[in-house]
């Protein structure tokens, strides 16, 4: 490598970031999630996990030893081994712990012992986050409806799922219900004005809070296309209640109101963060999550802003034209430099091609910060490895690479989210 690049890789390496999407739950000693925690629950719970299960991982037993899952483990390995999943995890864990290689026989005892020992580390997980120089990070608290306890470097962000999915008191698919919700606050919802009044309130008491974003995961209970639906209607459907109002009823309810919440969005100037394209875990249809679905949202709601997840992935191509092609559409790279770096390299030189570097944005998307290391490292190198081609290629100099890669891993976030 030569000077210049080994300048541009010390450069992105030692960036500070600030992450538009994390799901911390845990957070180590500090939030006392971590009792009992050892190499299989962490694998559990990481990405690489699915990895294994898709692969034919045996469920184990409940009784089963250490050992017993250990070997159950080794029978997949080495199909899994080569998965970004996998590696960014790993490589990753390899630095934080001090191992010399990637999980194997000889060394799974190891990893073991190690987990067990930060689990119960209160400081662990700030340590990690101060090592992946993540400077401030935006927060998806998906599994409460409660208005988050800050750190020092979270942001929270309100997920709107249970807003659109329970007008009529059902649950979205985080098994939250906001119908009900409001009625344990003791806020009264006779008709669909006081619904949408409570979503109000509630999307003004987290901007209180200090929430920078509303965050649409709806991709996990139905398609993200919303179509217009009169409030004649909406209402009429609301007096239905769950047990009358067919299905389709029920989705035009859900129209509704996520138009709503688009007004909400510009009166609180909050943006819209969007899960598209990929999901973790099987079984719903890959075709609700295309970031085309929201085309008309984006021309409808010229002044809402969007940052739309994951690449769009593997719908990417379209969300780099809608990007490119309305203003208020931005592109989002979290989760996917470990979902696949090689993808994640070309498709930025492409990206880079098309919409101007200060619309594009990374996030980690795990749940623990040791992953959200790994998922750093890998951001940063796919960084350099675009980068560095546009530099031989002669269609950007060092300085140039330099404050691209300071715009998506830091600026821009900044300057989007008002931190
Ligand atoms: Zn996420």
């Amino acid at each position: 490598m030569n000077s210049k690049l080994e300048g541009l890789k010390d450069f992105i390496d030692n960036l500070s970031i600030i992450d538009t999407h994390e799901h911390f739950r845990y957070k180590g000693g500090t939030a006392g999630f971590e009792k009992g925690l050892e190499l299989f629950s962490f694998l559990a719970s990481s990405y690489a996990g699915a990895d294994f299960n898709r692969a034919g991982l045996k469920a184990f037993s409940p009784s089963a030893s250490s050992a017993e899952k250990w070997k159950e483990i080794e029978k997949v390995l080495p199909y899994v081994r080569s998965t970004t999943y996998f590696r960014s995890l790993f490589d990753g864990l390899k630095e934080l712990y001090g191992i010399k290689a990637s999980l194997e026989r000889s060394n799974w005892l190891e990893y073991d012992k190690v987990i067990r020992e930060r689990s119960c580390d209160r400081d662990w997980f700030h340590t990690v986050l101060k090592k992946t120089r993540i400077e401030k990070y935006l927060e998806d608290e998906y599994w409460t409806l409660e208005i988050p306890k800050r750190g020092e470097k979270d942001i929270p962000v309100l997920r709107i799922n249970t807003f659109v999915m329970s007008a009529l008191g059902e649950k979205d698919h985080n098994g939250h219900n906001s119908r009900e919700f409001a009625g344990k606050q003791g806020i009264k919802i006779k008709n669909l004005d006081d619904y949408v009044n409570w979503t109000d309130r509630r999307i003004g008491e987290f901007k209180k809070a200090g929430a920078v974003a509303l965050k649409n995961a709806l991709a996990y209970d139905r398609s993200l296309y919303f179509a217009e639906t009169t409030e004649k209607d909406a209402k009429r459907i609301f007096v239905k209640g769950e047990t009358k109002a067919s299905p389709q009823e029920k989705t035009a309810l859900q129209d509704f109101m996520m138009h709503r919440i688009m007004e909400l969005s510009i009166k609180h100037s909050l943006p819209v963060q969007v899960h598209t394209g990929i999901q973790h875990g099987g079984g719903r249809p890959l075709e609700w999550t295309r970031p085309l679905n929201l085309n008309n949202l984006f021309i409808k709601y010229e002044k809402a802003r969007f940052d739309i997840f994951h690449a769009g992935y593997p719908f990417t191509e379209s969300l780099i034209v809608l990007a490119k092609s309305q203003t208020n559409v931005y592109f989002n790279l979290c989760w996917m430099p470990i979902i696949s770096d090689t993808k994640t390299e070309v498709l930025l030189n492409e990206l880079l091609d098309c919409v101007p570097s200060n619309k594009i944005f990374w996030g980690g998307d795990c749940s623990r910060a040791e992953q959200a290391y790994g998922a750093a490292k890998y951001a940063r190198q796919s960084l350099f490895r675009a980068l560095s081609k546009r530099i031989e290629k002669n269609s950007a100099t060092v300085e140039e690479a330099k404050f691209i890669a300071k715009n998506i891993l830091y600026s821009n976030a900044k300057n989007f989210y008002r931190i």
